[in-house]
């Protein structure tokens, strides 16, 4: 049904929220697509095992929770299932001094989240 109204800037602006939309998903995706070919398809946490069929499961996380940091070595990315991923975001919230806005004064780079994980890697053997 051709749309005769004259809401060109409704059209204009849909168009500009699905480009940026399609602009995330594109990074989205290729960082994921980046982690999957580094990474063996299985939890970083639970070690539940993926394969096509149910590989929208396993998920990128940012080890430093920074979505934007995403070196090609994949460094700063761990392949978690939905649960894991979830507990590992809710962790990170629980730690004292990480809630945005309480501890200001806490210099970035004495933060050291892999001291961290390494200590959850070995507990998990
Ligand atoms: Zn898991
Ligand atoms: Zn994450």
């Amino acid at each position: 049904m051709p749309t005769r109204k004259d809401a060109p800037d409704l059209d204009r602006l849909d168009r500009i929220v699905a480009d940026a939309r399609r602009t995330r998903e594109e990074r989205d995706q290729g960082y994921r697509a980046q982690a999957l070919k580094l990474y063996p398809w299985i939890c970083g946490r639970c070690a539940r095992e993926f394969d096509r069929g149910n590989l929208h499961e396993l998920t990128v996380h940012h080890k430093d929770h920074n979505h934007d940091n995403n070196p090609p070595d994949g460094s700063n990315w761990e392949l978690l299932c939905l649960y894991c991923h979830d507990n590992e975001h809710q962790r990170y919230l629980e730690q004292p001094g990480t809630l945005a806005g309480q501890r200001e004064t806490r210099p970035a780079a004495t933060h050291t989240p892999f001291a961290d994980l390494a200590g959850l890697l070995k507990r998990d053997e």
